[in-house]
C-alpha cells in the first residue's frame, strides 16, 4: 500500500476533514493548550517501562504497523492478560472526557486492528483513560465500529491521494477548539462563494 497512515490522523479526519488535510496534505500544524496538554500527556504515558503485575502484563507505547490497512502508530498502552488465549487489551489516553462522537473509538479500533495483524490474535475490547473526569471506559471492539474504522481509513487515504482540502466542517462548534482556527479560517470560507460562482459560470 503506497499511502500509510498514521493512526492519529484518523481522529483528525473523523473531527473534521479539512482539519486532516491541513495537516497531512498541506503539512501544517499549530499547536494549542488542548494539543499541548494531550502531548505531554502522551509522552510521560509513553516513557514508563513495560511490567508486570499478577498475570497481565503492561507494555507501554508500543510501536504498531498494519500493511492490510496502511496504518502505523504507537499505543499508549497494550494489557497481555495471560491465559488460552491471552486477552489483548489496547488501551488509549485522553486529556479530556468522553465525547458522545466516537472519534476516540476509531482510533483505538485501528490500534486494534494493527495488534490483530502484527500478533496474530482477536481483540475483543479496548480502552480509555479520560485524565480530565478520572476515568476508563470500555470499547467494544465490534463489528459496527470495524466497519466505520475501515470507511474512515478509506476516505482518509482517499483525501491524502487526491491532495486536495475540503471546506470547512458544518460543525462550527469543532472550530472553537480547533489549534488551526487562524490558518483555516473556516468563516472567511463558509461565507465565500467564488467556488460556486466559477462553477455556475461553467454550468451556464
Ligand atoms: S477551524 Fe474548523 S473547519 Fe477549520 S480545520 Fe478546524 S475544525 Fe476544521
Amino acid at each position: 500500500m503506497d499511502e500509510v497512515l498514521a493512526i492519529s490522523a484518523l481522529q483528525h479526519y473523523a473531527y473534521c476533514p479539512r482539519q486532516y488535510a491541513l495537516i497531512h496534505v498541506e503539512q501544517v500544524w499549530s499547536e494549542n493548550r488542548y494539543t499541548a496538554e494531550g502531548r505531554i500527556l502522551h509522552k510521560r504515558v509513553d516513557a514508563a517501562d513495560p511490567e508486570q503485575r499478577g498475570t497481565t502484563r503492561f507494555e507501554r507505547g508500543v510501536s504498531v504497523l498494519s500493511t492490510a490497512f496502511g496504518l502505523t502508530g504507537k499505543l499508549d498502552l497494550l494489557e497481555i492478560e495471560s491465559g488460552d488465549p491471552p486477552k489483548y487489551t489496547p488501551v488509549e489516553y485522553k486529556r479530556g472526557k468522553p465525547k458522545t462522537e466516537d472519534w476516540d473509538q476509531i482510533q483505538l479500533c485501528a490500534q486494534a486492528l494493527c495488534i490483530e495483524e502484527m500478533r496474530d490474535v482477536k481483540v475483543e475490547e479496548g480502552a480509555i483513560w479520560y485524565w480530565e473526569v478520572r476515568q476508563r471506559v470500555k470499547v467494544e471492539i465490534d463489528r459496527s465500529l470495524r466497519e466505520t474504522t475501515i470507511e474512515i481509513i478509506d476516505q482518509a487515504r482517499e483525501l491524502l491521494v487526491q491532495g486536495r482540502t475540503p471546506p470547512p466542517t458544518p460543525h462550527k462548534k469543532r472550530c472553537r477548539a480547533c489549534s488551526l482556527a487562524d490558518i483555516c479560517q473556516p468563516q472567511r470560507f463558509r461565507t465565500d462563494r467564488s467556488g460556486d460562482y466559477v462553477t455556475r459560470l461553467f454550468e451556464e
